[in-house]
């Protein structure tokens, strides 16, 4: 109990609150800037298991803000998930770590969120935590909101059935408008570093039993501006969610992917996305090459990688025949 001494000495934890941390488990999904706070945090603040998920590999321009990874990971070409588990490992080794490089979807989900007492956001899409917030629902498993981006961020803690939940607070999946991310807008480290904090002291409220200090409004700040708001939000009565019906864990909404055989080509479609605007999403996609659109499609280059948008939301995604990665590009650069 050494190792804890200074948190021990904190009130509202003590050695109670301590032993409750030792004996409870917590899943992160995704292990971007966001994870990688929330996971060290955890670690070191002595949760007995710690599960980690993410579908990435790390990369250069991750390092500016994921602070738990660094160049030999990338030497080594580590996925995201095993260069944590690794890394935290030596920070805490009386505790359960474990790294799982997957794509989260309908169909895993309630098996790697399985006796789980809390979920933490780390995603960089909307689509993973309309699934997250349906399987908390289901499995009345409290969870942490969290995003960041620019110099912005909110975050929000759910406990199902006592507070309102992600699908009340936010807008309908269907005709979504476009979402900002790190890749358009670009983030510093500052933003995801406060968000992820947050949601650790969240975590850990709901961990140690402190339910009724968790924050029950949707949180916002701005990091570059110096500013800290609380959003009051209500339940919303016709929340599919709320109402028992989880329509992200039934797949209803879920990206099809098809690989285009012979072409070396991807094809990601999306019912969520009505119709799209070219100009919009143009006016978002800063970080490719040769953007050019006319009324039928739009056309993009990532590494190299090809982007050709409908306006029905679909993409094919050239130079490559892997699934994930097409729909991670897809989610990165045209949103989920
Ligand atoms: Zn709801």
């Amino acid at each position: 109990m050494n190792r804890y001494s200074r948190q021990i000495l904190f009130p509202f934890i003590g050695k109670e609150g301590q032993e409750k941390l030792g004996s409870s488990s917590a899943v992160i999904i995704g292990c971007g800037a966001l994870g990688t706070i929330i996971a060290t945090s955890l670690v070191r603040a002595g949760v007995g298991r710690v599960r980690i998920i993410d579908r990435d590999f790390i990369e250069e321009h991750n390092l500016q803000r994921q602070v738990l990874f660094d160049e030999d990971d990338i030497k080594n070409e580590l996925p995201k998930a095993i260069a944590a588990e690794r890394h935290l490992k030596k920070v805490n080794s009386t505790i359960e770590i474990e790294g799982i490089v997957a794509d989260i979807n309908y169909k895993n989900i309630e098996r790697f969120v399985d006796r789980a007492d809390v979920i933490l956001d780390g995603l960089d899409n909307f689509e993973t935590r309309f699934l997250i917030n349906d399987v908390s629902l289901k499995h009345n498993i409290p969870w942490v909101y969290g995003g960041a981006v620019s110099s912005y961020g909110m975050t929000m803690t759910i406990v199902p059935h006592e507070t309102p939940c992600f699908r009340c607070i936010m807008a309908d999946p269907t005709g979504r408008k476009l979402v900002e991310t790190c890749d358009t807008a670009g983030v510093i480290s500052a933003a995801p570093f406060v968000i992820g904090s947050l949601q650790t002291v969240e975590a850990i409220k709901l961990l140690v039993g402190a339910r009724e200090e968790i924050n029950r409004s949707l949180r916002s700040i701005d990091v570059w501006k110096g500013t800290f708001d609380a959003i009051e939000v209500e339940s919303r009565k016709d929340c599919p969610a709320c109402n028992g019906r989880y329509e992200y864990l039934a797949g209803k909404f879920v990206e099809r992917t098809t690989v285009l055989c012979g072409q070396n080509a991807v094809q990601v479609s999306n019912p969520k996305v009505g119709k799209l605007s070219f100009e919009e999403l143009a006016a978002h996609l800063k970080n490719v090459e040769d953007i050019s659109y006319n009324e039928f499609m739009l056309h993009f280059c990532v590494n190299s990688q090809e982007v050709i948008v409908f306006p029905d939301g679909r993409a094919i995604i050239k130079n490559t025949s892997d699934a994930s990665l097409a729909r991670a590009l897809y989610a990165k650069y045209i949103g989920a």
